[in-house]
């Protein structure tokens, strides 16, 4: 799985009982959306603590199907972080809305800064979608009283951040009155391509499920099972479902999602010993901050563009996988955004940060590979 690189950026485990249950799944002869769907959506909205889970196709349709429950429409504003991914954005464009971009906190908070976005509100903002970037929870709590304040919905995109946990304990998911997962293969729990939307609100948890398959008013599990003979269309809907295996897959999978999450903590504890005296390299947040966070990566900062460069470069070069964000403003798709200067704060953090290897189960001997490889390339600019 890990290519040309010595060191990949992420290794996916998949054991035996994995391939069991996928393969249990193929003999039953029923592969769309059926009971190890609404199994693993229990499942899903046990861990979280949140009272409904809707599976979806991708974290991408959760977040479009969550907007679309939030009533997003044309005319709308949602306010998005710039240092995401690109699919928080998207899916309020689809929608027909304007994703306002909002800057990062600082060099220590690299989620949206609470105060940025609480200048960019205006008489058509609906929303805020909430991103827990590398597996860390932004602050809800300033975000959440904002849309209280203002009568906006709170979007989580927790795509990075299944298994964190808020300043209080809680598990991340529940701040919001929505909030969407990814299953995509990167990802904590991974099938490949999934999501699910999290949601305390019948309604809403309705009307994701109504959307993701058409706006039908039955399934091709009701009628299979001859609950319903027929059906209505009473939406503009979309195919978003979840097939059996990868329901089957996540369902094994989440059993040990506690152990994994709590494995990507030592190898960060570790990452965070090994570099904390290496010069020109900053390891952001505390340690508070990696308790709570679920570790989807491991960023650094570098002192400059060309520091960067030159380290991704470095590690390239001795068989060691690394990535960055970009930040949306600077994607052609985004470009109109940030001239005035008011989304630098996270334009120099997407500029100078490099994502080290980060997997479950991440050994401490690679981890020591990756640090000295850093030391060498880093330590002596
Ligand atoms: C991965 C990711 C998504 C999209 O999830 P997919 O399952 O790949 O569609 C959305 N937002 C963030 C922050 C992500 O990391």
């Amino acid at each position: 799985m890990s290519g040309s690189y010595a060191v990949p950026l992420t290794e996916i485990e998949v054991t035996e009982a994995d391939v069991a249950a996928v393969m249990a799944c193929y003999e039953s002869g029923w592969l769309t959306m059926g009971p190890r769907t609404k199994e693993l959506e229990a499942a899903i909205a046990g861990f979280c603590g949140v009272r409904r889970t809707v599976a979806v196709s991708s974290g991408t349709a959760a977040l479009h199907l969550a907007c679309r429950a939030a009533g997003i429409g044309p005319g709308d504003e949602v306010i998005v972080p710039t240092l995401t991914f690109l699919a928080s954005a998207h899916a309020a464009r689809h929608c027909g809305a304007d994703a306002v971009l909002a800057d990062s906190t600082s060099a220590g908070d690299w989620n949206v800064s609470v105060a940025d976005v609480a200048r960019r509100i205006t008489p058509r903002t609906r929303a805020i979608v909430a991103v827990h970037l590398f597996g860390l929870p932004a602050d809800v709590v300033g975000l959440r009283a904002l849309c209280d304040r203002h009568g906006l919905v709170l979007i989580e995109d927790m795509a990075q951040a299944i298994g964190a946990r808020y300043t209080d304990g809680t598990p991340c998911g529940s701040a919001g009155e929505l909030a969407c997962l990814s299953l995509f293969s990167k990802k904590q729990l991974c099938v490949g391509e999934g999501g699910a939307v999290l949601t305390a609100s019948d309604e809403r948890a309705d009307t994701v499920a109504s959307l993701r398959s058409h706006a039908m008013t039955s399934g091709t599990w009701d009628r299979h099972r001859g609950h319903e003979e027929s059906y209505d269309v009473v939406d503009l809907g979309h195919n978003c479902r979840l097939d059996e295996p990868r329901a089957a897959l996540g369902l094994s999978r989440i059993h040990r999602l506690a152990a994994d999450v709590a494995a990507r903590r030592q190898a960060v504890r570790w990452y965070r010993e090994r570099l904390a005296d290496v010069e020109h390299i900053t390891v952001p947040g505390d340690d508070a901050a990696v308790e709570r966070s679920s570790h989807l990566a491991f960023p650094v900062l570098t002192g400059s563009h060309d520091a960067r460069v030159a380290l991704r470069a470095g590690l390239g070069a001795r068989g060691i996988q690394t990535t960055r964000y970009p930040a949306l403003h600077t994607l052609t798709a985004y470009g109109d955004q940030g001239a005035d200067g008011s989304l630098d704060v996270a334009a120099t953090l997407a500029d100078r940060h490099v994502c080290l290897p980060m997997w479950s189960h991440l050994g401490e001997d690679v981890v020591d590979r990756v640090c000295d490889a850093v030391r060498e390339v880093a330590g002596g600019r």
